[in-house]
């Protein structure tokens, strides 16, 4: 027990190390960049019109307040230290909130702390404080008048977006700095669990493995090298002998036993030169690192002995044998761990001796055998099969099992699932009782007095069971609203649908999907988002009958399982889920509506695999979508039939991607990069690039452009031969504009998240670029997180496998929602793409200016340059003056063109 109780506090040790070292990269992160925090800082602030500053993950000021001392001041009179500790607290330690706004004495001016987390570690806190415009409120509840005539005042709604905008983009530095050590670091700490579980599992079988022996009708000579070979195994030790010492200066090898590919150790066994460190009785342990004379060192190294454990082998009180154990191939230092081990098993060994010397005196054997088995370090216990009557239990088993054994249960808990013709083997029981997990290891043996006996060895696993349920349960878990995921849907899908088809009951699925989700998220920021999709998750699991099949398939999609048991309250349960959307949401201190629309299935009756069954209650929610929003609609054939516009797409669609894509056109759009000297004015412009866009010519559907498809093609996995295709045609007009145009060209292509999905992605992009001999950097990929990504790891390391060929990467429509890319916020973007939206007002609205200027300020720190689309205007271009942007697309140069159009005007000009 000690030894555990040690082994366990050197794990948490080893664990709590690693954790610091984290957090040591992470605090460090903030306090190294300091000045350049402070500098950034200085001037977001300025731009937003806001007050902070930034703490890092132990509460340590990185940068001071941001903003004109005197108010500053003021600000502190009613912002205090420990009310900045508090919110600091708040959104550090929670693992839900990353952002808290809490308002102060004065009416206009809140506080509010952003915390920049890395998985959950907090790295940096920025505590900012806005001093409001338009702060409407209740005369009698302040007594403090509000702040005016400020340097730096803002309204509300943009004072939520700054915050927005600092956590995203501090996530983004921070993400690109730590994300490779964290990942690193974290699969060390669960390897070494792993490691750590699978080798005290192996120590305890082992254990086992030798206390059998005590049965074993084997020579004494067999019972020794089986002994030596099964420790050494384990302990992976290169040779062991066991010898006899005789005219104090002689040995006999008795056995011996070597490790695959090492050599013998002792060819002659009889009358060998003893060894020094044989001849007392005391266990001899030599290290590699341990100090010894000169004679000594000399008779290792001749046996090229590196280090050595010997134990004697005591029977009545003499020294019968030795039993060595010796390193041959490296060094080697001995564990406390080893040397217990060792002994242990030697004691078995002396007690096999014993009994074989002594066949006749049970009680001496009896004893031995007691106090071996009471040392080893499992709950052992010996019940005469016949009687049952307990024969014996050792000194941990009776600790740790009194009740059991007075309560006579151990054959029900502990034997009943033994096979009955098997003498030995094991398994895992469940200890319901005590919540805990054991490994049974069983014999059926003779014991001392001849009886067949059942010997019973105990190891718990709790702690290794826990462990692997939490992996299992992170795996299928949502972590956002705790929900199951996808992957769990599926899987418990299939399993109820086989449950109905075998017992001739049925179920529902019914598929979820908020209306005009996205209005929230951008009206109340995504952080209200988080929170309204939290509560509905609540809601929808508190419904009887449910509980436990509620799905977030990501986004705001929800599927709810009815399982056959539920099946007969099916249509109160549909009621009780339109009831939780008939009352509105409490969210940032006012009610909001959201409604749903949902689509439903009925199994076996709609279908009976998986994927049909989710297929069509989508499409049945679509036609919710399709017929008003805030509806339910069930799954009919007439459904299907009646949303006749998108089966149609869906077949043209087949169609054509079954006659090679030739009805895809592929449309470029310039993409003008700015001289340097853009500041002074209308400086020449040169073309640098192209973005593909693609069209679809449908022989029956007329002309569609990418919005009317690209969502269907995405959602039936058809985007993967159309992109490839669209791949494909880019870089051979690439290859050809570099082989015979002005200049050098560069492609931009949209790569959907399905495309980067697809296993041999990455082949077939280093495919284009070889067989177009392109310059890799010509060739970029522009990626937005428009579909819920459900393998995050994967995506990642395959958008850094691409970022290997050389290919540079472009972070698409950044600024919309869809652009977060918060769950990728590690990767090494090369350009960022601002969207459109931002330059529909620019040359008015100071907002969007002051985005973009910060967003190529970030661009900077991180590597990337900036490029602006939807410039329609020459007013729109001319504001950008000065603001750092690199790359400009819009109609105001080109709207997409032809190909030939394109090159004539581009290319060959
Ligand atoms: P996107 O990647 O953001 O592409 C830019 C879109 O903005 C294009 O629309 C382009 O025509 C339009 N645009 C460019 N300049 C202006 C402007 O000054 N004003 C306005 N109002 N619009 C401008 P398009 O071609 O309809 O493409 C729509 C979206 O479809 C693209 O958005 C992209 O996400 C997707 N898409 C297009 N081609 C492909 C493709 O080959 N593969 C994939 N996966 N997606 C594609
Ligand atoms: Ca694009
Ligand atoms: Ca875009």
């Amino acid at each position: 027990m000690q030894e555990y109780i040690k082994e366990v506090e050197a794990k948490n040790a080893n664990v709590k190390g690693f954790l610091k070292d984290f957090s040591g990269v992470l605090g460090d992160f903030a306090q190294k960049n300091a000045a350049s925090i402070q500098s950034w800082q200085d001037r977001f602030c300025e731009m937003a019109g806001v007050y902070a500053f930034c703490l890092d993950s132990n509460e340590v000021p990185v940068s001071s307040f941001s903003g004109n001392p005197r108010e500053i001041k003021i600000i502190q009179k009613y912002v205090t230290d420990v009310r900045i500790h508090n919110i600091f607290k708040r959104v550090s330690e929670s693992e839900l909130e990353d952002q808290a706004v809490e308002i102060t004495e004065v009416p206009n001016l809140k506080l509010a702390a952003v915390a920049v987390k890395n998985d959950n570690s907090t790295a940096a806190v920025w505590i900012v404080c806005g001093v409001f415009t338009d702060e409407e409120y209740e005369k009698e509840f302040y007594h403090v008048p509000p702040l005016e005539s400020f340097a730096y005042q803002i309204s509300e709604p943009k004072f939520y977006k700054t915050l927005d905008f600092l956590r995203e983009s501090m996530s983004v530095v921070l993400g690109i700095e730590t994300s490779r050590t964290m990942a690193e670091a974290s699969s060390k700490v669960s390897k070494k669990q792993e490691l750590e579980m699978t080798s005290s599992f192996r120590r305890a079988e082992t254990m086992t493995e030798i206390v059998s022996l005590l049965d074993s009708d084997d020579s004494i000579e067999e019972i020794m090298v089986d002994m030596l070979s099964k420790l050494c195994d384990y302990l992976q030790v290169s040779n062991s002998y066991i010898c006899r010492v005789h005219h104090g200066h002689l040995m006999d090898i008795v056995v011996q036993w070597t490790a695959a590919g090492v050599s013998k150790m002792f060819p002659n066994t009889t009358d060998q030169e003893k060894c020094w460190f044989l001849g007392t009785d005391k266990a001899v342990v030599v290290s590699s690192d341990s100090q010894m004379n000169a004679g000594e060192r000399e008779q290792l190294d001749n046996l090229s002995i590196k280090a050595l454990v010997t134990m004697p082998i005591i029977v009545n009180g003499t020294v019968l044998f030795y039993a060595c154990f010796t390193e041959t191939r490296e060094i080697r230092i001995w564990s406390i761990d080893d040397i217990k081990y060792i002994n242990d098993a030697i004691r078995v060994l002396q007690s096999i001796i014993t009994k074989r010397l002594q066949k006749n005196s049970l009680a001496s054997s009896f004893a031995s055998l007691e106090s071996v088995l009471d040392n080893v370090g499992s709950s052992i216990y010996v019940r005469d099969i016949e009687t049952g009557v307990l024969l014996f239990a050792n000194r941990s088993f009776k600790k740790n099992f009194s009740k059991e054994i007075s309560e006579n249960s151990l054959v029900d808990l502990f034997e009943s699932n033994i096979p009955s013709r098997s003498r030995s083997g094991n398994y895992e029981v469940n200890h319901r009782a005590r919540g805990k997990w054991y490994d049974v290891y069983y014999t059926r043996i003779k014991w001392v007095d001849g009886r067949p006996v059942s010997l019973c060895a105990l190891y718990d696993i709790t702690e290794k069971k826990l462990y692997q349920r939490r992996i299992e349960l992170q795996a299928y878990t949502d972590f956002l609203t705790g929900l199951y995921n996808r992957m769990c849907c599926e899987k418990d899908l299939a399993r109820y649908v086989d449950e109905a088809r075998q017992n001739d009951t049925h179920g529902a699925l019914m598929y979820l999907d908020l209306d005009d989700f996205k209005h929230i998220n951008d009206s109340l920021g995504h952080q209200y988002g988080d929170i309204l999709l939290q509560d509905i998750s609540k809601s929808i699991s508190r419904i009887e009958g449910i509980g436990n099949s509620c799905y977030r398939m990501g986004g705001d999609e929800f599927v709810i399982i009815v399982p056959p048991d539920s099946y007969g309250r099916l249509d109160k349960i549909l009621e009780e889920i339109k009831d939780a959307f008939a009352t509105p949401w409490y969210l940032k201190d006012s009610d909001y509506y959201c409604t749903m629309s949902m689509g439903i299935v009925k199994f076996p009756d709609h279908g009976d695999s998986v994927s049909e069954l989710i297929r069509k209650s989508d499409v049945a929610m679509y036609e919710a979508k399709k017929s008003g929003k805030n509806r339910v609609a069930e799954y009919s054939d007439n459904i299907d039939s009646s949303s006749i516009h998108r089966l149609d797409l869906e077949k043209s669609m087949y169609d054509a991607i079954g006659r090679s894509c030739e009805e895809f056109e592929v449309f470029f759009q310039p993409i003008i990069s700015q001289p340097a000297d853009l500041k002074s004015g209308n400086g020449q412009f040169k073309h640098i690039g192209a973005e593909a866009l693609v069209r679809w010519n449908s022989g029956k559907l007329g002309f569609l452009s990418p919005d009317e498809f690209v969502p269907l093609a995405e959602y039936l996995g058809l985007i993967n031969p159309i992109g490839n295709y669209v791949l494909k045609k880019a870089c051979e007009c690439c290859r050809q504009w570099n082989e015979s145009g002005t200049g050098e060209f560069t492609i931009s292509v949209n790569l959907s998240v399905v495309q980067i999905m697809q296993t041999d992605i990455v082949d077939i992009i280093k495919e284009c670029i070889e067989e177009n001999h392109l310059k890799p950097q010509n060739l970029i990929l522009e990626l937005t997180e428009r579909l819920a990504i459900n393998d995050l790891a994967r995506t990642k390391q395959t958008l850094l496998d691409i970022k290997a060929l050389g290919v540079r990467l472009a972070l698409d429509d950044f600024g919309t929602g869809y652009s977060a890319l918060s769950s990728l916020r590690a990767l090494p973007f090369d350009i960022i793409k601002v969207d459109q939206n931002f330059s529909k007002g620019i040359e008015t609205d100071d907002y969007s200016k002051a985005f973009i200027k910060t967003i190529s300020q970030l661009g900077k720190t991180i590597g990337a340059e900036v490029c602006v689309e939807g410039i329609e205007t020459k007013q729109q271009l001319g504001a950008l003056k000065g603001l750092g942007v690199k790359y400009v697309q819009g109609y105001y140069y080109d709207k997409p063109l032809r190909r030939a159009a394109f090159e004539e005007k581009y290319v060959y000009s």
